[in-house]
């Protein structure tokens, strides 16, 4: 039972937030992976699963370790390590994805 939850990849903390935040409308593409990864009684529906395999964290990839498996990756991800962005007062997440004015916008008209 928790509160909060924080979603790590490769060693790194990549969203942290509300348990209801995270599991209402996630910010990062791996959180949202894992989301669809779960299991539900009764399903005869395959696991989601992530393609790829997890990085070699003594050689990570370079920028965003998750860009060779995301879906939606872009060509800075592989460049540049995504920044925390904050979209509220204890939700923050690295994603150039989810950090674009869109995304964040999007943020601010459901809490509004
Ligand atoms: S920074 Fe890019 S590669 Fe990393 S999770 Fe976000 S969209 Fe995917």
């Amino acid at each position: 039972m928790c509160d909060r939850m924080a979603v790590m990849y490769a060693g790194k903390i990549v969203e942290q937030g509300s348990v209801r935040n995270l599991f209402d409308a996630p910010k990062h593409p791996y959180t949202r992976a894992l989301l669809g990864s779960i299991a539900k009684l009764g399903s005869k529906e395959p696991l989601f699963a992530i393609p790829g395999q997890p990085p070699d964290l003594a050689n990570l990839p370079s920028g965003c370790a998750f860009h060779p498996r995301c879906p939606d990756v872009m060509p800075r991800c592989a460049k540049e390590q995504p920044e925390e962005t904050r979209f509220g007062p204890d939700w923050t997440a690295r994603c150039w994805r989810a950090a674009t004015p869109a995304a964040k916008e999007a943020y601010d008209r459901a809490s509004a």
